[in-house]
């Protein structure tokens, strides 16, 4: 038997040196104005607000606050640009474009990353590996579909629809960009995107990026703003399209305010997705799957596994496990190589992270929180679990868009499944078990539109992703994601 060095323990606890990202490759200009048409405008309302860097604290730069009249102008100007060049272009003309701006996002990658981590306060390993080369891999995805959509299964001549309004929050900021532009372009539509208010920088890096690949003026417009900026959208008639990510309750707004009329929609809401960790499971697989589940990205993912179901017979030593490696997550800053949790993107989010904790240990759950040390500026939130869980809790019921695990026991899995789905979210669960005739029994009853197998939040552009219930409905990703954007 290999013997375990007497001194693995405490490796385990040295520290890490600093291996910083230097911030100097992006290049901020002191204030942006609105894209449309192809260029920078001042907007109409004259109004800026800043963007902060959720780390620190401190403004990175100021963006502009779009209203109705800017809306107005970039309906106007995605509505010339589909009708004189986009939805009249040969698709595979298209498909050049789309392949142009996958590789300059894969240039500028860099950059992107350190931009994406710097308004975000996500860690720099995730921006870096996971969200700019996924950015990158839609567009050269849906640019492969761009003159194939006859062969998509919507039709022998399928048509898109018009201009697309286009609403993404802030936990994946360049990448709902591209989940949400890539398909639409590829079917022929022009687009208005609204990126969210405390993360504006890469939808207006791209901006540059489309100046860079030449894109026509007006097939893309990036509105910044608010919720009123969003509501504006909304409210206006010249869209052919609404697709939305966000929380439940606004995507409840939009939906009441679209039902008069024949606008289509498509809605990615919130989640409280179920990881099931069966006995018969790899358990240290399992506890990273956990890991990943829950705090990648500070836990800002509408699909996070922020419920573990766990067999009451391992309970106990998946807590221990879960403990030990809980302790060791390096939280801090997001440029450092090493973080492997960054900063909570704002105030508003902390306090609804904190209200939530408070009403888990209320309500009689064991809280655990990490004992790292968190930085005495900016936005932080320990990574934490509860223990002691029950279904009626608040912490079970509610999204917490945190990092904050809930966990609950199950004895068998008629009872697993009947948790898992005892939500109102129905959009990712993930089920760890050796076996696959039982991971593929759960599945099959599992109301959910994402079901991971001994893994979690695995993402591919070919694979698609979207809600059940009140996670909403729509599908993007895949050919599945062309429907949302078709005249189907
Ligand atoms: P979160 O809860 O994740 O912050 P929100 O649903 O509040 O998410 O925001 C997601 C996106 O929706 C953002 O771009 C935000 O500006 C926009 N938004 C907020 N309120 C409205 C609204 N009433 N109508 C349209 N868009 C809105």
């Amino acid at each position: 038997m290999t013997k375990v060095p007497a001194t693995w323990s405490s490796l385990n606890a040295l520290s890490y040196a600093p291996a910083l990202e230097s911030a100097s490759i992006v290049k901020l200009r002191t204030e942006y104005g609105l894209f449309i048409n192809g260029s920078f405008d001042a907007p109409r309302t004259n109004e800026q607000f800043a963007t902060i860097n959720p780390a620190t604290g401190e403004t990175l730069t100021n963006v502009a606050r779009a209203g109705e009249a800017d809306v107005e102008r970039a309906v106007q100007s995605a509505r010339r640009a589909y009708e004189k060049t986009w939805s009249t272009m040969p698709g595979a003309q298209r498909a050049k474009y789309l392949f142009r701006i996958a590789r300059l996002i894969q240039e500028r990658s860099r950059e992107l990353a350190v931009a994406e981590s710097l308004d975000n306060g996500k860690p720099i390993r995730e921006s870096r590996d996971i969200d700019i080369p996924l950015a990158a891999a839609h567009f050269f995805y849906y640019a492969g579909w761009a003159d194939k959509l006859e062969h998509a299964g919507f039709g022998t001549n399928p048509q898109p629809l018009g201009v697309a309004g286009q609403i993404i929050p802030w936990n994946f900021p360049l990448l709902m960009a591209s989940w949400k532009l890539a398909p639409a372009l590829a079917a022929g539509n022009t687009c208005v995107l609204k990126p969210a208010e405390t993360t504006p920088l890469t939808a207006l890096l791209l901006a540059e990026i489309f100046q860079q690949a030449e894109l026509p003026p007006g097939v893309v417009n990036i509105l910044t703003g608010d919720g009123e900026t969003g509501a504006a959208m909304v409210a206006h008639r010249g869209f052919n399209k609404i697709a939305f990510t966000g929380s439940t309750e606004v995507g409840r707004t939009i939906h009441r305010s679209l039902a008069a009329s024949a606008t289509p929609l498509t809605l990615e809401l919130g989640g409280k997705g179920a990881n099931i960790i069966f006995d018969d499971a790899p358990i240290d697989e399992a506890v990273e799957g956990i890991i990943d589940g829950i705090f990648f990205n500070q836990g800002h993912v509408c699909c996070a596994g922020s419920r573990l179901l766990v067999h009451e017979s391992i309970h106990d030593d998946v807590v221990a496990r879960l403990t030990r490696r809980v302790d060791q997550l390096r939280v801090g800053d997001p440029l450092d190589k090493n973080t492997d949790v960054g900063a909570i993107n704002s105030s508003e989010q902390l306090e609804r992270i904190k209200e939530l904790v408070a009403a888990g240990e209320s309500e009689g759950a064991t809280r655990y929180s990490s004992s790292c040390e968190l930085p005495s500026k900016g936005t932080w939130f320990a990574p934490t679990f509860f223990t002691n869980v029950s279904n009626s809790h608040r912490i079970a019921r509610e999204e917490i868009f945190g990092p904050v695990l809930s966990i609950l026991t199950f004895r068998t899995p008629e009872e697993a499944v009947a948790k898992a789905n005892n939500t109102p979210y129905g959009l990712a669960c993930g089920v760890w078990s050796e076996k696959g005739s039982r991971t593929l029994w759960v599945a099959q009853r599992l109301r959910a539109g994402v079901i991971w197998a001994n893994s979690y939040n695995k993402f591919d552009p070919t694979s698609p992703f979207g809600g059940v219930k009140e996670s909403g409905f729509g599908r993007e990703g895949g050919r599945h994601g062309l429907e949302g954007y078709l005249n189907v």
